[in-house]
């Protein structure tokens, strides 16, 4: 058929979409399209009545949103194609065209989570001419969030460019990437770029539009800038030509100006304090390490009590890029210090918030005609809270408050002139859509008014001939109905068919009734729908004009949307500081690097035992310092909170470069450039890499890349390889960490023998877990103290987590066996186990046997001269002592 043609047209253009093919009030989907959609939505998978053998299903056009958002959420790409005339205008098949293009990466839509951004990313990776003629890799990554018009860019140049671009690009939660569809760098294979596997959607764009030639004219254009230096832009090409690659998609897939989005933030790399992905998901800042451990396991949940959804995404984006310079830091600090000691103001404040909505998605939906009336109303109403939000400030002093209050009242003026415009133009309480009109309010368009109340007049007459006919015919049951296809017409029941009059025309027979109507109803019709249509038109137009008015503005509205989010997160941070009794970090430039805190806590897990209501959190103590103690090397049994109290030590750091008062009696830092995480098994096994495998990789980033001023976690490290050789790996990148980077550092282990390294590092020092052996079992005493675990509870952790008697039992034999071989004789001689025949041999050596034992193998016994052998023998024994009292 003719529309199957027109439908196979356009879906040929768009082979990777689910096409959603306006049908008059519905949208359908045909063939493969029709059955994922209907998998994906439950909803019935039909044909065409006539071509049977077409599958098809479709949803409602005014519900449509939700469906789309539902695709859009499981990586789907969809055309929207719709009638580009009126169907009762043309005799012919109505013309249908594809007005967007939606992706995960570009939706827009109500259904996206308040506190969470959905960006578009685009990367881009080249390299530039360096010192010498060799080439430098350089890696540019840009991120689009249309639902709200942030748009940012970053670059890096260097060895481990693409590396840290991966990072960013994995830690923005990006649900898309554009690539070029063909890029001989990222050919390369690059492990860094792993991180693309964690991005849902990857589009390929032509390679033309990576280009500088196409993009900088491109983000002049819509930034309405003569060049692109005003955006910090100046000598970074990559992000410029990435930046343009998510410009061009999104104008491509739109089909609208995008008008909310009016600028292009460039981030220095160097302007925040790196985090990678392995930081970011070891210590659960944003998403939980395990899905069964619930968002409340996330500093991200345990952080947010802030009152507007741009407060949320800034907490958020706080969390995940935390700054690195003092000024700023400093500032935040003066701003939450001030607010902390004033409940009321505090309460004012963040109660003014509370009646701010989403201005930045407002504003979008406005851009991307989306918006509906009550969008509309939402903004007027958000915008009137401002001058709330100004007198809640006015008490406050210090500069951050008075100079975010003046950036916020630059913009109280003309704001609220449009918050009346809006307010006095649209009916208080409009209906969803304009569809069917009444939305724009009495009184503000002459003939508007008429037109209504010629409608309204025409209306109340229809009731009348109601009224009328019922009493003429006798028909009680006699109703005047509408439909928006036949119109007005007075329906009858087959029973009461014998009351008609003659002056009826019959117009159309149902199975229970007849629909008939009058000259005179025709007449009404007529005049009705044609005041209807017109003023339905009329309120398009004004609507559409307030729209306008509203974008006018779009630059205000941002920038009040970003004052009120950066006061809503220091609002925030206050509230946190006064209600769990945080302090406020004292930031230290010396020379040399500081992390010393009193009395802390790791915020997550206090907040949650706080919830249980079970036990308290035990507050501890940490000093690094680069001088003098850089390395603190924690032993202690499992469970004794080892690695909450590494986690707990870059949490610190991390809240306290945000800005943030941090949960502990005091502190003093110096500011990290990088925080590096080695904890726990990793979730790379389904991506083909093995645990070890995965452990080596993060532990030769830190080691290749941390500096002095980083801040390194380690924890037990060597756990996924044999005994010597995670020892020996661990020995020596602690000697490393030591000697080489000088990076704080915090190393958990189980193996006691590297405690030794205490006597030969001079800046690394023993701190252990504490336990209290009581009748019942061990104490876990959660405190940390200075020294060296002697004895591991490892049997007495699994006999608490009810490893049978008998299991238990032999476990001590073995291990007594195993200690009295390192004592006295090797190989040690086990009786038989349950089971066993023979005696069980056991040559588990400890490093230091081995050495001795490696030693005493490598010597040529015939070649030793008697005084030879004796030295020997003293050496031997000697260390054997050494080591024996270190231990
Ligand atoms: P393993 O060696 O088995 O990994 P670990 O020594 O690293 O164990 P953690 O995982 O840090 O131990 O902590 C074990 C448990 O103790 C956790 O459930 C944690 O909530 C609790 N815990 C840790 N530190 C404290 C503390 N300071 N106060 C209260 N509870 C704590």
């Amino acid at each position: 058929t003719p529309l199957m043609r027109q439908y196979a047209a356009v879906k040929q253009q768009h082979p990777d979409a689910l096409l959603f093919f306006r049908l008059g009030d519905f949208y359908e989907l045909f063939f493969e399209d029709a059955r994922v959609a209907a998998r994906e939505l439950g909803i019935t998978l039909t044909s065409r009545d006539r071509e049977r053998a077409v599958p098809m299903c479709g949803v409602p056009f005014h519900a449509a949103e939700a469906h789309i958002a539902r695709l859009l959420r499981s990586g789907f790409r969809i055309a929207i194609c719709e009638q580009m005339e009126d169907p009762r205008a043309t005799k012919k098949i109505v013309r249908r065209e594809v007005t967007r293009v939606l992706s995960p990466g570009t939706a827009a839509d109500r259904a996206l989570p308040p506190g969470d951004n959905n960006y578009l990313a685009a990367l881009h990776l080249t390299e530039k001419g360096g010192r010498g003629g060799t080439a430098v890799p350089v890696a540019a990554l840009a991120l689009l969030d249309l639902s709200t018009g942030e748009f940012r860019a970053s670059e890096w140049t260097g060895p481990d460019a693409a590396a840290q671009c991966a990072d960013a690009l994995g830690n923005s939660g990006a649900t898309e990437v554009l690539l070029p569809a063909v890029n001989p760098l990222l050919a390369q294979e690059d492990p860094a770029l792993r991180a693309l596997e964690r991005v849902r959607t990857r589009t390929s764009l032509d390679s033309w539009v990576f280009t500088p030639d196409y993009a900088v004219p491109l983000l002049e254009r819509q930034l309405g800038a003569r060049s692109l230096e005003g955006f910090g832009l100046a000598g970074h090409m990559a992000a410029a030509v990435a930046a343009g690659a998510v410009l061009h998609y999104a104008q491509n897939t739109q089909g609208t100006a995008l008008a909310h989005i009016d600028s292009l933030c460039f981030l220095e790399a160097s302007d925040h304090l790196q985090l990678d992905q392995v930081s970011v998901r070891n210590l659960e800042l944003v998403e939980p390490l395990f899905r069964s451990g619930g968002a409340e396991a996330t500093l991200a949940y345990t952080l947010d009590c802030c009152r507007t959804p741009m407060g949320k995404r800034l907490l958020r984006a706080a969390i995940l890029r935390p700054l690195a310079s003092p000024a700023p830091i400093r500032a935040r600090y003066g701003a939450v210090g001030e607010l902390v000691g004033r409940l009321i103001a505090r309460e004012e404040l963040r109660g003014a918030l509370d009646g701010v909505l989403d201005l930045e998605r407002l504003l979008s939906r406005v851009a991307l005609e989306h918006a509906g009336p009550r969008d509309l109303l939402a903004l007027a109403s958000s915008l009137r809270v401002l001058p709330e939000v100004d007198r809640a400030l006015a008490s406050l002093a210090c500069t951050s408050w008075t100079e975010l209050r003046a950036r916020l009242a630059a913009q109280g003026e003309p704001l609220a002139a449009l918050a009346t415009a809006i307010a006095t133009k649209l009916v208080p309480v409009p209906p969803a859509t304009l569809a069917e009109g009444g939305v724009i309010a009495a009184g503000v368009h002459a003939e508007l008014d008429e037109l209504r109340a010629l409608s309204g007049d025409g209306r109340s007459a229809i009731a009348a001939i109601e009224a009328r006919e019922r009493e003429r015919t006798g028909i009680g049951s006699l109703k005047v109905r509408f439909t928006s296809v036949f119109g007005y017409y007075l329906e009858i029941t087959r029973s009461n068919l014998r009351h008609v009059p003659p002056d009826y025309e019959r117009k159309q027979t149902l199975v229970n009734a007849e629909r008939f109507t009058t000259p005179e109803l025709k007449e009404l019709e007529h005049r009705v729908l044609t005041a209807q249509e017109r003023s339905v038109e009329i309120e398009r137009e004004l609507f559409a004009g307030l729209r306008g008015t509203v974008l006018a503005e779009a630059v205000r509205i941002r920038e009040s949307s970003a004052v009120l989010a950066e006061i809503d997160l220091l609002a925030n941070f206050a509230h946190l500081a006064a209600g769990r009794k945080w302090s406020e970090p004292r930031l230290v430039e010396d020379s040399g690097c500081v992390l010393e805190a009193a009395g802390a806590r790791h915020p997550v897990i206090e907040a949650m035992l706080e919830r249980a209501g079970t036990e308290r959190f035990t507050p501890n103590d940490v000093y690094l310092q680069s001088e003098e103690s850089s390395i603190l090397l924690i032993t202690g049994p499992n469970m004794g909170g080892k690695s909450t109290y590494l986690r707990q030590a870059a949490l610190l750091v991390i809240l306290a470069q945000m800005g943030s008062f941090v949960p502990a009696a005091s502190m003093r830092f110096s500011l990290a450039d990088r925080v590096y995480t080695r904890i726990g098994a990793s979730d790379n096994v389904a991506h083909g890499r093995s645990t070890f495998m995965v452990e080596m990789t993060e532990t030769a980033t830190i080691l290749n890349t941390a500096t002095a001023r980083s801040l390194v976690l380690l924890d037990e490290m060597g756990r996924g390889t044999s005994t010597f050789d995670g020892l020996a790996l661990a020995w020596a990148t602690l000697e490393h960490l030591h000697n080489t980077v000088g990076a704080r550092t915090l190393f958990a282990t189980h193996y006691h023998e590297l405690t030794m390294l205490a006597g030969q590092l001079p800046r690394l020092r023993n701190a252990r877990v504490s336990v209290r052996e009581a009748p019942g079992g061990i104490v876990f005493l959660h405190t940390i103290e200075p020294g060296a675990a002697n004895k591991s509870y490892g049997i007495d952790v699994a006999r608490l987590a009810g490893v049978p008697q008998r299991v238990l039992a032999r476990a001590r034999e073995v291990l007594r066996a195993h200690e009295r071989a390192e004592r006295h004789e090797l190989p040690a001689e086990l009786s038989p186990g349950a089971g066993a025949a023979e005696p069980v041999q056991l040559t588990m050596f400890t490093p230091l046997s081995q050495r001795i034992v490696d030693r005493i193998e490598a010597v040529d016994a015939n070649a030793l001269t008697p005084m030879q052998a004796l030295t020997l023998l003293s050496e031997l024994q000697d260390e054997l002592r050494a080591g024996k009292a270190l231990a």
